[in-house]
C-alpha cells in the first residue's frame, strides 16, 4: 500500500522533501524512444523488463510506443503490472511452489502470462495448478547461456524439458529463454560481444535439435542495456528484455560502448540533503542503505565535482569534500546517481517526474517490495 505521494504536482524541485526517487522526464522519455527507434524495423519484438520500474505507469508508455508486452522477475510483480492494466506479462524467471503457482495460475485468467521453467518436477506442479484454474500458461525452457543462476543445459536437456512441457496439456510450449546477465556488464564491447554471441550460438543449436525433434520454436528471448544490439545482430533473438535503459546507473556508465552505438542517459536520481557538514572535508546526506543501492558501487555525485560520496550507514551517506572550499551547507539539497538502479528504485514507494525543476508527475511503484 503505497504512502502518502512525497512531492506535490507543480512543486519546484527545491521544495521536494528528501530522500526522494527523482526522474528527469526529459532524459528518460529519450531513452524511452531510443531504444525501440534503435531497432532494425520488423526485425525483433521489445518485451522490457518492468523489474527495473516496478510501475505500471512506465510500462504502459513502453507499451505505447510498440512494446509486444513486459517481463516480470516475480509472481508479485506481475499482479501489481496486470492490476495496472498490462495485457501481457513473461515471468522471465523459475516460479516454485504451490502458492506461487497458485497465483500465477490466476493471473492466467486475466491476462496472456507466460513462464520459464528449467526442472521437470517444476513443469509438473505448473500443469497441475493451470488445471485447476482452467488456464492455459505458456511456457519458456530458459537455458543456461553463462549466467550460471537458473536454466537448464543447453541442447538435449533443454530438448528433453521442452517435450515434457508440450505434453501437459494446459500448458504451451512457447520456446526458449536465452538471457546472459553477467554478460550485461563485461566493460569491454569485444568482451561483451563475445560472451552475447557464444549464448545466441548455444540457443541456435538448441533450437534446431528442438525443429528437428517436430517441436517448433516460435520464441527465443533475452538480451539487457548492455548486449542487446549484439544480441539483434546475431539474428537468434525474437524478443529483448532490456531494462535499465530508461534509469541507467553509475555501474552501467562504466561499460564502455561501441562508437556510434545509442547512449543511454542517466535519468533516475535519489535527491538527498546535506544533514551534517562537521568539518570542511567531510560531512554527511539523509540517504543511506535505505534510500540508494550499493551492491555494484557507491552513488555518484553529479553536480557537486570533489564531492565523494564515501560510505553509506543505514540513513546517512557520509561524502567526502576534497575540495574544502565546497560550498555546500547544512540544508542544501543534492542528487545522487545510484550505482544500481533496480535496487534503488525497489526502496521507494513513487517516483517524482521533474521537468524543468518542477514536479510533472508522481507514480506509485505498486510492484515493489521482498515479496515473491
Ligand atoms: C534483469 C534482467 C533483464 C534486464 O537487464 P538490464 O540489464 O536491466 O537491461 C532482462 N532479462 C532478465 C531475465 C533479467 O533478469
Amino acid at each position: 500500500m503505497p504512502q502518502r505521494p512525497p512531492a506535490r504536482i507543480g512543486q519546484p524541485l527545491a521544495e521536494v522533501d528528501t530522500p526522494a526517487l527523482l526522474l528527469d522526464l526529459d532524459a528518460f522519455e529519450r531513452n524511452l524512444r531510443r531504444l525501440p527507434s534503435s531497432l532494425p524495423p520488423g526485425a525483433i519484438s521489445l518485451r522490457p523488463h518492468a523489474k527495473s520500474h516496478k510501475c505500471p505507469e512506465i510500462a504502459r508508455r513502453q507499451l505505447a510506443i510498440g512494446a509486444v508486452g513486459i517481463c516480470c522477475q516475480k509472481v508479485s510483480e506481475a499482479e501489481a503490472m496486470i492490476e495496472g492494466g498490462i495485457h501481457d506479462v513473461l515471468i522471465s524467471n523459475e516460479i516454485v511452489g504451490a502458492t506461487k503457482l497458485a497465483r500465477l495460475a490466476a493471473l492466467g485468467k486475466k491476462a496472456r502470462v507466460a513462464v520459464c521453467v528449467d526442472d521437470a518436477a517444476n513443469v509438473d506442479q505448473l500443469e497441475a495448478a493451470a488445471a485447476v484454474a482452467r488456464v492455459t500458461l505458456g511456457v519458456l525452457v530458459e537455458i543456461n547461456v553463462g549466467s550460471d543462476r537458473c536454466g537448464v543445459a543447453p541442447g538435449e536437456p533443454a530438448v528433453a524439458l521442452a517435450k515434457h512441457v508440450a505434453a501437459c496439456p494446459h500448458l504451451r510450449f512457447c520456446g526458449l529463454q536465452a538471457y546472459h546477465g553477467p554478460a550485461q556488464h563485461l566493460r569491454p564491447v569485444a568482451e561483451r560481444h563475445a560472451a552475447a554471441r557464444r549464448a545466441a550460438e548455444s540457443a541456435r543449436r538448441t533450437k534446431a535439435l528442438l525443429e528437428a525433434g517436430g517441436l517448433p520454436c516460435p520464441t527465443v528471448t533475452g538480451g539487457g542495456t548492455g548486449t542487446y544490439a549484439c544480441d539483434t545482430a546475431a539474428g537468434i533473438h525474437t524478443e529483448l528484455q532490456p531494462g535499465s535503459y530508461l534509469f541507467m546507473d553509475a555501474d552501467y556508465a562504466r561499460n564502455e560502448w561501441p562508437a556510434g552505438a545509442p547512449r543511454f542517459e542517466q535519468s533516475l536520481f535519489v535527491w538527498s540533503t546535506l544533514m551534517s557538514r562537521p568539518a570542511p572535508d567531510w560531512g554527511a546526506v539523509d540517504a543511506g542503505l535505505k534510500a540508494i543501492a550499493t551492491d555494484s558501487g557507491l552513488p555518484l555525485v553529479p553536480d557537486h565535482p570533489g564531492v565523494e560520496f564515501s560510505r553509506a550507514a543505514d540513513e546517512h551517506g557520509v561524502l567526502r569534500f576534497h575540495d574544502p572550499a565546497c560550498v555546500l551547507a547544512v540544508g542544501d539539497k543534492l542528487r545522487l546517481v545510484p550505482g544500481h538502479c533496480d535496487p534503488t528504485v525497489n526502496l521507494h514507494e513513487w517516483f517524482v517526474g521533474i521537468r524543468r525543476d518542477r514536479v510533472e508527475a508522481v507514480w506509485p511503484i505498486t510492484a515493489r517490495g521482498a515479496f515473491f
